[in-house]
């Protein structure tokens, strides 16, 4: 527990967004201050490679909660964040892609606030926007989508999501954070919405890292599709006709003869 009010000696902490994997979908301001932290607090979405990029004598603190195994109560992590601005210049807690999309931040921000520590929230490529450019289906193409929903396959309480139910896909692009272990669920309410068997579905294992992996299928067929590849977290479900543009596009980029070079 946080006891007392911190004093005017204490640090700053940066709650900054990692991105989705890729060290080079860092933001500039996230590199800056990664470079001078004298301690760093990540969890699991933090790829090794972005730890990488830390000053050399930084502090690593891993701090990961996984699914269903709270290796670190939210409220530890708060003051253990406390107690490094006061014993520290610069913190910052990585969290990955965006902190203010299902990141959590917000118990962090307010906490240490309250408890008189100076805090920035920096942002990041939150998984849906790093994984849409990076395979090439924009998330608002007109002539699919014009609207985008994002949705969490996982509640608070651990409870499965409702979020779906009476939810018609047409135009609208879904992305789903945390959705694999609810995907029958998740199906099922889509179906029961009126969804046709047919709605195209990607799954995106380990977004924008070298070990990505996409699935394409559809509302009838993707959940045999997960069992059978053993598809893992993290993934990302996105629902909506940008899908079948995303196929489209694999299949004239297939017809090069040379890939396209990357900086
Ligand atoms: N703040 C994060 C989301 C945290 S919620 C962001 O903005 O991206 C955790 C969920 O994010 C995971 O269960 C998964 O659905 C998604 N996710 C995060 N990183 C991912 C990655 N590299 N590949 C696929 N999904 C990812």
């Amino acid at each position: 527990m946080i006891s007392s009010k911190n004093s005017n000696r204490a640090g700053a902490v940066y709650l900054v967004g990692a991105g989705p994997g890729d060290p080079e979908l860092l933001t500039v301001k996230a590199l800056k201050i990664l470079r001078k932290a004298d301690i760093v607090f990540y969890d699991d979405l933090v790829s090794p490679r972005i730890l990488g990029v830390c000053r050399k004598k930084a502090e690593l603190v891993y701090v990961g909660k996984r699914l269903g195994q709270h290796s670190c109560l939210q409220e530890d992590i708060n003051s253990r964040l406390f107690q490094a601005a006061s014993e520290h210049k610069i913190v910052a807690r990585l969290k990955g892609g965006d902190p203010s999309v299902f990141g959590r931040v917000g118990e962090e921000y307010s906490s240490l606030l309250a408890n008189g520590i100076q805090c920035e929230i920096i942002a990041g490529i939150t998984t849906a926007s790093g994984v849409a450019s990076s395979l090439g289906f924009p998330l608002t193409h007109r002539d699919y989508a014009r609207e985008i929903l994002f949705l969490s396959g996982h509640k608070k309480d651990g409870a499965n999501t409702d979020s779906f139910r009476n939810l018609n896909c047409i135009g609208k692009t879904l992305v789903v954070y945390m959705g694999l272990n609810s995907l029958d669920t998740i199906v099922s309410e889509l179906l029961e919405s009126g969804n046709s068997e047919t709605t195209k579905i990607a799954i995106i294992q380990n977004a924008t890292l070298s070990s990505e992996r996409v699935f394409i299928g559809n509302l009838e067929n993707i959940q045999t599709i997960v069992e059978e590849n053993q598809v893992k977290s993290p993934a990302l479900l996105v629902v909506g006709e940008i899908v079948g543009f995303y196929s489209e596009m694999e299949k004239l980029k297939n017809s090069f003869s040379e890939i396209p070079q990357t900086l």
